[in-house]
C-alpha cells in the first residue's frame, strides 16, 4: 500500500479539498491510505476553546465559528441536501455537550477529547467528497488502530497492538483516516503532539509495510531552509533518513521529528512533495548513500536559555545533571541544546506545555539560575567551516556550539 498525508494547509478550504482529488488523479487511487489533518488552523481554534472552557468563559460563539467554517467548506463541495451538513452540525453539538457534561479537571485529557475533533470532521468531509467523486474509500477511525498509553497530548504508541490492528486492514482497498490521534486502553482519545499527523502517517506506513509514504506540503519539498524565514533556499532532491531526522530534530518543521524512525526501520521510501505541483519530484528521503550534504539553516524561536550554577561553587557533577534532567522529564520540557563547564550547565529548552514556572521553582531551590526568555536557536547543518563569518554578523550570541557537521547559536531575538 501507499500512504499519503494531507496536512492542514492542503485542505484549508473547498478549493484545496478539490485539489486533493487532483493530486490523487496523478497517483492512481488504489491500495492507498490517506491520513488527513484538521482543516486550516482548526487545531489552534479548538485549543482556544479548551482554554476558554478552563477559564470558565463562554466558548459557544467560538464553536459556532468553527462549525460555520466547516459548513462553508462543505457548501463548496456538496449539494445542498447532502447528509454531511447534518453530520457537521451534530458533531459540533456533541462536542459542546461533552464539555457541558465533563467532570474531569485534567486539562490534557479534556484537550485531547476536544482538539481531536478537527481531524475527525475533516476526515469525514474528505472521505465523503472523494466517495462522491468515485474515489472509493472507507473512512476509518484512527483511534481503533493507533493504540497509546494515556499520556494525553503526547501519547506513546503501543506498537504491538497497533501493528496487530492495522494488519487487519484489507490492503486491496483505499482508506481515509485521521492524523494526530489514537486512543488509550479505555478508548479515550489521545493526541500524539502538535503537528503529529506526519507521525500518524509513518505509523500506518510502518504497520502496513507500505511501498512508500508521501506527505503533501505547500512547499516544493524539503529545502535548505524554511522559505518563510530564509532567502535563496534550494530544494533538496535527495536526503538520507539521518539528515532528515537531524533537520527535523533541530526544528525544520516541514517534517515532524518522530516521522523518520518508523520509516527508516523498514526502509520505506519517503517523499515530501508540493500539493500545488504534484507532478514535480519533490524530495526523496531514503538510505544514506543518497545524501546531498548541502548546507542548510534552521531557526527555532521561542526558546529559553537557562544557566544553572551550583550554589556553593562546587562542580556540576553527574548527580546534579541527573537531578536537573529528572525535572525536565517530569515537566515534559524538551532540551534543544546542552553545554557544561566546571560549575555551570547551560540548557536551551522549549516549553510546549507551559510548565516552565514549575521547573524554575524546583531548580531555584537547589541551584542559582539565570534565565533568558524568548531566545532563538539557529542551526546550520553541514556547515562550511571556511565560510562561517557571515553567521556571526549582526547577532547577539548568548552561546554557541560547533561540531563536525553542525553550528548552533543561541541568539537574542
Ligand atoms: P502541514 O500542512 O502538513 O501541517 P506544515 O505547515 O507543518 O505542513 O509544514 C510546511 C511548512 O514547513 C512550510 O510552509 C514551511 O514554512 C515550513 N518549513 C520549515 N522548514 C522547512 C524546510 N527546510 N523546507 C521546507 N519547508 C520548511
Ligand atoms: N492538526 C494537528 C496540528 O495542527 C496535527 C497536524 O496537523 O499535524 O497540530
Ligand atoms: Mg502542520
Amino acid at each position: 500500500m501507499k500512504v499519503f498525508k494531507f496536512g492542514g494547509a492542503s485542505v484549508k478550504d473547498a478549493e484545496n479539498v478539490k485539489n486533493v482529488a487532483l493530486v490523487l488523479e496523478n497517483q492512481s487511487f488504489e491500495q492507498c491510505l490517506l491520513v488527513v489533518s484538521a482543516m486550516g488552523k482548526t487545531t489552534n481554534a479548538l485549543e482556544k476553546i479548551v482554554e476558554l472552557y478552563f477559564q470558565k468563559t463562554s466558548y459557544h460563539n467560538e464553536v459556532t465559528e468553527i462549525k460555520q467554517y466547516h459548513i462553508a467548506i462543505a457548501e463548496g463541495l456538496f449539494q445542498k441536501n447532502h447528509p454531511i451538513f447534518d453530520e457537521i452540525s451534530i458533531f459540533f453539538d456533541d462536542m459542546e455537550s461533552f464539555l457541558r457534561r465533563n467532570k474531569s479537571p485534567n486539562y490534557n485529557f479534556v484537550y485531547d477529547q476536544v482538539v481531536s475533533c478537527g481531524e475527525m470532521i475533516s476526515s469525514k468531509i474528505i472521505s465523503e467528497y472523494l466517495n462522491d467523486l468515485q474515489y472509493q474509500n472507507d473512512w476509518i477511525d484512527a483511534r481503533d488502530y493507533i493504540k497509546t498509553d494515556n499520556t494525553y497530548r503526547e501519547g506513546a504508541i503501543h506498537w504491538d497492538i497497533t501493528s496487530q490492528k492495522i494488519a487487519e486492514l484489507d490492503k486491496q482497498k483505499c482508506f481515509v483516516t485521521q492524523g494526530f490521534i489514537g486512543s488509550d486502553d479505555n478508548s479515550f482519545t489521545v493526541t500524539l503532539g502538535r503537528e503529529g499527523s506526519d507521525y500518524s502517517a509513518a505509523i500506518f506506513a510502518y504497520c502496513l509495510d507500505a511501498v512508500s509514504m508521501t506527505i503533501w506540503k505547500d512547499v516544493p519539498g524539503v529545502m535548505t531552509g524554511d522559505p518563510r524565514k530564509f532567502e535563496n533556499v534550494k530544494l533538496l532532491s535527495n536526503i538520507s533518513y539521518e539528515e532528515a531526522i537531524e533537520m527535523a530534530y533541530y526544528g525544520a518543521s516541514v517534517i515532524h521529528p518522530k516521522t523518520l524512525q518508523p520509516l527508516q526501520q523498514k526502509n520505506i521510501p519517503f517523499y515530501v512533495k508540493s500539493f500545488l505541483h504534484p507532478k514535480d519530484a519533490g524530495t526523496k528521503i531514503g538510505n544514506s548513500d543518497i545524501n546531498q550534504n548541502e548546507e542548510s539553516y534552521i531557526l527555532k524561536d521561542n526558546q529559553i536559555l537557562l544557566h544553572i550554577d551550583t550554589k556553593d561553587f562546587s562542580f556540576i557533577a553527574e548527580e546534579h545533571i541527573s537531578e536537573i534532567f529528572s525535572y525536565l522529564a517530569k515537566y515534559k520540557i524538551k532540551v534543544s541544546l546542552i553545554q557544561n563547564s566546571a560549575i555551570s550547565l547551560a540548557i536551551c529548552i522549549e516549553d510546549k506545555y507551559g510548565n516552565q514556572n514549575l521547573l524554575k521553582q524546583d531548580l531555584k531551590s537547589k541551584f542559582n539560575i539565570e534565565i533568558y526568555e524568548n531566545v532563538n536557536l539557529f542551526t546550520v547543518r553541514n556547515v562550511n567551516l571556511e565560510n562561517m563569518e557571515k553567521f556571526y554578523k549582526n547577532k547577539t550570541i548568548l552561546l554557541e556550539q560547533l561540531s563536525k557537521k553542525t553550528l548552533q547559536m543561541i541568539t537574542q531575538s
